[in-house]
């Protein structure tokens, strides 16, 4: 089984991706991961990657492609859950070609949708404490501080990381549009497309994508 996972920021993609894993055996495939594994070997293909991550240059479909096939390599039979890729219609079609050699192939992609004003609220609301580190969100009632910025566990002060405002929501959500709109046409047709309401508890969403998963691989 192998599927892939669509979400803006703030969706609850990690925790969903986490669950996932779990409850399925699946292996976690994160791209962001795999280059910074390649890029702390000592071989010519690491150095290369290594350059690129320290140059802030654009990964190319081509080394994104060839840390696919040596992944693969080395996890044939496994289940495999992608996150972060496919990025483009480009990816997607490497990614079908190299699973239909191994005579396997894509079976669920799921979109986890959000309402864009409740992103906004999560990720512009996000609260950490200077001292310990604990997390809070001032948008959110359950998960408020009991005094305004001040940790409940430490009493330290509270911040605000510098990327978790309106301005770089928007750039970021954008982005994502960008990026995934031509993929969510191009799994539509597949079929192979399930649109999941994300703005439930995190419980209530892995049930709907349980529910989806047991449907299918009993037919
Ligand atoms: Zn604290």
């Amino acid at each position: 089984m192998n599927i892939i996972l669509l979400a803006p920021p703030a969706a609850g993609k990690g925790t969903q991706a986490e669950l996932l894993e779990k409850k399925y055996h699946l292996h976690h495939l994160s791209t962001g991961d795999l280059l910074r594994k390649s890029a702390s070997r000592e071989d010519d293909f690491g150095k290369k990657i290594k350059n690129i991550l320290e140059n802030g240059v654009l990964v190319s479909d081509e080394i994104i492609f060839q840390l696919l096939d040596n992944f693969m390599e080395e996890n044939k039979n496994k289940n495999l859950l992608f996150d972060g890729f496919p990025r483009n219609i480009h990816q997607a079609k490497h990614l079908e070609k190299i699973l239909n050699k191994k005579n396997d192939k894509l079976n669920f992609v799921f979109l986890l949708e959000v309402e864009k004003e409740i992103l906004k609220k999560r990720i512009t609301g996000r609260r950490c404490c200077k001292q310990c580190g604990s997390l809070y969100n001032i948008n959110i009632e359950s998960l408020k501080p009991k005094i305004e910025s001040i940790c409940d566990q430490c009493g330290g002060n509270l911040f605000q990381r510098s990327d978790d405002n309106e301005q770089s929501f928007e750039t970021r959500y954008e982005e994502y549009l960008d990026k995934t709109s031509a993929l969510i046409d191009y799994y539509q047709k597949k079929q192979l497309l399930y649109h999941i309401q994300a703005d439930k508890s995190k419980e209530d969403v892995f049930q709907e994508l349980s529910e989806i998963i047991e449907k299918e691989r009993v037919l």
